[in-house]
């Protein structure tokens, strides 16, 4: 179970590690910018648990599709259009200026690494950025605004490219579409080269992305994972911090603020911990047995059985979360 002290302990070896890295490599999830006010996927509450994410084939064949992810789109605009960097975002901007990150590997779409001061040369969106769009036939660029110019006048259809016809997405990169070429080996030679590799804020479940932490282990580098629950790879990592990701920087930064940390009450967090890995066995079981269909339905069976029980415990905590 961890304490304050183990925190603390934990975040004395993360300022050592920090200190001693020469090429480092950040690689960034969703939870990086849930204190800016965005929600992440999978955490109780997150989008995943509201709206299930429209992959590829389904937004290219179905017109229906379409006008709902743009709509989701700009309902989100509504919601955190005017979201800032966090305190992990400016941590890991400044540890760049510092020359001891060699540059950071996201899969989020949010732009707040940009908005925090990071230069695109050592910034790799895996996933894309749903900041601005593409025509998926010709490639032509249209800012979000042109798109909801259209959207709005037609009652909400999702408009199509004037130049091909073609659809036009938010540049990223959904389930089912292939991974962006350049990204992946922008990501691969900073990972093969890094001596310290920083998982933040992921779930580490979304492949490919979440080979680059085996990756960087593998090659002989010191893998470090903060997130709040645990992750599939935390058996492998150097060392783990289940706890905030801002509150883990900012003791890093004034080491006397660590003993302030996972004030989330214990035994929820305890509980959560348990699920989350009951989940993932589970779910190796059903990837080792079984035929394709069936294990997509196991699978995701037990992570919806999983995310409600989450949810009920964080509810029944009151969200129990301390906020600085
Ligand atoms: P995820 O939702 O699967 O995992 C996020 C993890 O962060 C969870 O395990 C959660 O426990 C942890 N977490 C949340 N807030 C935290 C905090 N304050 N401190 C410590 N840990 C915290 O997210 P993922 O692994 O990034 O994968 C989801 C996919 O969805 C990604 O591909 C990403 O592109 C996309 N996504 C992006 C955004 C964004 O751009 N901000 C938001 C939601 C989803
Ligand atoms: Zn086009």
């Amino acid at each position: 179970m961890a304490t304050g002290d183990d925190i603390k302990a934990a975040c004395a070896d993360l300022a050592g590690i920090l200190r001693d890295m020469l090429r480092g490599v950040a690689f960034t999830g969703a939870g990086i910018s849930t204190e800016c006010g965005i929600p992440d996927f999978r955490s109780p509450g997150g989008l995943w648990t509201r709206n299930r994410p429209i992959d590829f084939e389904s937004f290219r064949s179905s017109r229906q599709m379409r006008d709902e992810a743009w709509r989701r789109r700009f309902e989100m605009e509504a919601a955190f259009g005017g979201a800032q960097p966090g305190r992990g975002h400016k941590a890991l901007a400044r540890l760049l200026a510092e020359g001891r990150l060699a540059g950071i590997v996201t899969q989020n779409i949010d732009g707040l690494h940009q908005a925090s001061g990071v230069p695109d040369t050592h910034l790799v969106e895996l996933h894309g950025n749903s900041t601005y769009a593409t025509c998926l036939d010709c490639g032509t660029r249209y800012e979000l605004g042109w798109v909801r110019g259209r959207f709005e006048a037609s009652g909400g259809a999702a408009p199509d490219c004037p130049d091909c016809d073609g659809p036009i997405k938010t540049a990223t990169i959904s389930f089912g579409q292939p991974m962006p070429g350049e990204a992946m080996a922008r990501a691969g030679a900073l990972t093969a080269a890094c001596d310290v590799f920083l998982a933040i804020g992921s779930s580490l479940v979304v492949w490919p992305a979440a080979g680059f932490p085996v990756q960087a282990k593998r090659g002989g580098a010191r893998l470090v994972i903060i997130n709040r629950e645990p992750t599939e790879l935390d058996d492998m990592a150097d060392l783990v911090i289940h706890a905030d990701i801002g509150d883990v920087f900012e003791a890093v930064g004034q080491p006397e603020a660590a003993a302030e940390i996972a004030r989330e009450s214990i035994w929820v967090f305890s509980w959560r911990r348990r699920v989350l890995c009951f989940e993932i066995r589970i779910k190796r079981l059903c990837w080792l047995s079984g035929a394709k269909r069936s294990r997509r339905y196991a699978a995701d069976g037990v992570g919806r059985f999983s995310a409600a029980v989450r949810i009920g415990l964080a509810q029944l905590a009151g969200s129990g979360r301390r906020r600085s």
